[in-house]
C-alpha cells in the first residue's frame, strides 16, 4: 500500500443518470499542498461531498488514513471527527462574536479525546488561539467584532476555526473570490502554511491564484482526471487546453 492519507479509487457518482462523477481516481499526500482546477460541472463540489460523506458513490473506494479506513460508511459528523474540515465559499463565521471568542468556539469543539483533556487547560487554550490567529494573519485582531472584518479576514477566521480542530485534511472551495490581490497573496501564504503539517486540497478557478500556490495541479473534466503536475505542465497539455482553457478565453 502506499504512504497516502486519503485514495479515491475508480470513483462514480450518477445524478438522475448523469455522471458527475466518472471512474474517478485521486489522492493526496499527508502534507501537501493540491490545487483542483477545471471547467464549470466538472465535478470539483461533487468530488468534496464525496470525500466528506454528504455524497455517496454509486460504485469506488473512499481510503482514509493509515488504517485505510473506508469513508464510504461513515457519516458526515464521523468523518469530520477523522479530521477532515471543508471550507465552503461563503465564511460562516459568528458575525456578533470577537475573532477571539469565534476562535475560542472553534477550539471548544473537539474531535477526541485528548482535545477534551486540552480544553480544561485554559492557559494552553489562549496560546492556541493567538498562535492561530498570527498564523491567520489576525494577531492584531482579536478583539475585534468578527461582522466588521473584511471579506478576506472573514474567510482567513474561518480557515483559523477550521485550522482549531487540527484536521489531517482541509479541503477549500474557491477562497480567492471575492478577495482584493492584497488579500489573495495573503490566503496564498496561510494556505501554503498549513499545508506544511496537513493535506490541503483547493479548488480555485483564479489562474494567477494557482500559479501563487506552486503546488501540484489535478485538472478534473467530466468528473475525472484529465491532467495532473504542474500548472505549466497540465496547461500545456492540448486536452486541458480544449475542454478547459478554451473554453475559458473563448
Ligand atoms: P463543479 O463544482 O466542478 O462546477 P459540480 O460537482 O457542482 O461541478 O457538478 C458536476 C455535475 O453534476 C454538474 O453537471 C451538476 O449539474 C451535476 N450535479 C451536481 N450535484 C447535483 C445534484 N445534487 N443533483 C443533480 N445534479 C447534480
Ligand atoms: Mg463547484
Amino acid at each position: 500500500m502506499s504512504g497516502a492519507l486519503l485514495e479515491v479509487n475508480g470513483v462514480s457518482v450518477s445524478f438522475d443518470g448523469f455522471k458527475a462523477i466518472n471512474n474517478l481516481s485521486i489522492h493526496f499526500d499527508k502534507a501537501e499542498l493540491r490545487a483542483i482546477i477545471g471547467p464549470n460541472g466538472a465535478g470539483k463540489t461533487t468530488f468534496m461531498d464525496i470525500v466528506t460523506g454528504k455524497t455517496k458513490p454509486d460504485v469506488g473506494s473512499v481510503k482514509w488514513g493509515e488504517q485505510n479506513i473506508s469513508l464510504l460508511e461513515m457519516s458526515e459528523s464521523a468523518i469530520a471527527m477523522e479530521g477532515i474540515g471543508r471550507k465552503f465559499q461563503k465564511p460562516t463565521v459568528f458575525e456578533a462574536q470577537t475573532v477571539r471568542q469565534n476562535l475560542a468556539m472553534a477550539l471548544k469543539n473537539p474531535r477526541g479525546p485528548f482535545v477534551v483533556l486540552a480544553h480544561r487547560k485554559t492557559a494552553r487554550n489562549a496560546e492556541r488561539i493567538e498562535a492561530i490567529a498570527k498564523e491567520i494573519g489576525l494577531a492584531e485582531s482579536l478583539t475585534r467584532i468578527a461582522g466588521e472584518l473584511s471579506h478576506g479576514q472573514k474567510q482567513w477566521l474561518e480557515i483559523g476555526m477550521l485550522l482549531a480542530q487540527e484536521p489531517r485534511l482541509l479541503l477549500v472551495d474557491e477562497p480567492a473570490a471575492g478577495m482584493t490581490v492584497d488579500e489573495r497573496e495573503k490566503t496564498t501564504a496561510i494556505l501554503k502554511e498549513a499545508a506544511k503539517t496537513r493535506a490541503v486540497v483547493v479548488v480555485e478557478h483564479d489562474m494567477e491564484f494557482v500559479r501563487r500556490l506552486d503546488c501540484k495541479v489535478t485538472v478534473l473534466h467530466e468528473g475525472a482526471v484529465l491532467a495532473e503536475g504542474s500548472l505549466d505542465y497540465v496547461t500545456s497539455q492540448q486536452s486541458v487546453i480544449d475542454v478547459y482553457l478554451g473554453r475559458d478565453h473563448a
